[in-house]
């Protein structure tokens, strides 16, 4: 009898490289602008109904990582309510015919998270259209370089605190009287809240702060039965980057620095949201799941 034939992916080839030009376009950046294109799972993630009836709400759901959970989510059977910036509907579209495609419900929110109001309408806005919330990911970031402190205007580093971490305690706050016994919140860090670039002082901070964040809320909500971890992601090619999130000399070798020698793809992100949102990590808590491509973390 001949041994079954199994090919593996192998993780170093099974994306190119990125290697995009040094253009910069203003923020929010949009998938328009990257090229070459992201790959949010949109032909290749298959879903097997782990997130059964579950409701997600997923800020940044637009583009990037996100829009990588999003999908991932309603193919695992979750009904999806989107938060992003207005500039960003042509995006959010996008995600939502993906959502409406795997025959799930989707709620389109678009505002700007730097606004407490806009933080618990859009909880209340997600409530009523997918009748609850039982997952929350807050994932939406600002991401601006600056190699120089005194250069880094103060509305820049309050602005970066708003979004990264005051939006995700709004909304924590908003969703949390809502959340049955086995929810689950999902926060997104970053490798860099380990390994801090020179040029991201003000978002490398806010990343170190939501892991803090996170791992305190874990033992005061675990009680309740309601699980917070994070993802670290990596060097993943979205529209964060050329967005100003990235000195535009390094964007032709982004990534390259990883053991893997390349940049992710927001569909490499999806399975870990995935995992944590879902009740077979029901012993995972507090936990800072790194996505980095083999970045070392602690
Ligand atoms: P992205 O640009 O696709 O997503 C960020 C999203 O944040 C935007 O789509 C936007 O909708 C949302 N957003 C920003 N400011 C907002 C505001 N004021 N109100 C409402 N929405 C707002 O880029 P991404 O890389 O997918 O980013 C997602 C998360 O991943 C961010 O928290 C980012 O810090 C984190 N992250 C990214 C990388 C990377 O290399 N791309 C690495 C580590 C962590
Ligand atoms: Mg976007």
């Amino acid at each position: 009898m001949s041994p079954t034939q199994i090919t593996f992916d192998n993780p170093v080839t099974r994306y190119p490289k990125v290697e995009p030009a040094e253009d910069q376009v203003p923020e929010p950046g949009r998938e328009s602008d990257l090229e070459p294109k992201a790959d949010h799972g949109e032909d290749s993630y298959v879903g097997s109904g782990r997130l059964e009836g579950r409701k997600a709400l997923i800020t940044g759901g637009d583009s990037g990582i996100g829009a990588a959970v999003a999908i991932a989510f309603a193919r695992e059977g979750a009904d999806v309510a989107l938060v992003y910036l207005p500039a960003e509907q042509e995006d959010a579209n996008h995600i939502a015919a993906q959502i409406e495609k795997a025959g799930r419900t989707c709620a389109l929110i678009p505002g700007d998270l730097k606004d407490r109001a806009f933080c618990q309408v859009a909880v209340e806005h997600a409530i009523d259209t997918l009748g609850g919330i039982d997952i929350l990911v807050n994932n939406a970031g600002k991401q601006v370089f600056c190699e120089d402190i005194t250069l880094l205007p103060d509305e820049q580093f309050d602005d970066t605190m708003r979004t990264n971490i005051y939006a995700m305690f709004y909304l924590t706050k908003a969703v949390v009287p809502h959340l049955p016994a086995g929810s689950t919140i999902i926060n997104t860090t970053s490798v860099q809240a380990y390994l801090p670039g020179s040029q991201l002082v003000d978002y490398a901070t806010t990343k170190a702060a939501i892991n803090a964040f996170s791992k305190a809320l874990a033992g005061q909500l675990a009680p309740k039965g309601i699980r917070v971890n994070a993802v670290a992601p990596g060097p993943i090619w979205t529209p964060l980057q050329p967005s100003e999130g990235q000195p535009p000399a390094k964007l032709p070798k982004f990534g390259e620095q990883t053991p893997l020698g390349r940049a992710g793809q927001p569909a490499e992100l999806a399975p870990a949201y995935v995992f944590l949102a879902s009740p077979e990590s029901s012993y995972v808590v507090g936990e800072t799941l790194a996505v980095t491509g083999g970045m070392p973390t602690p």
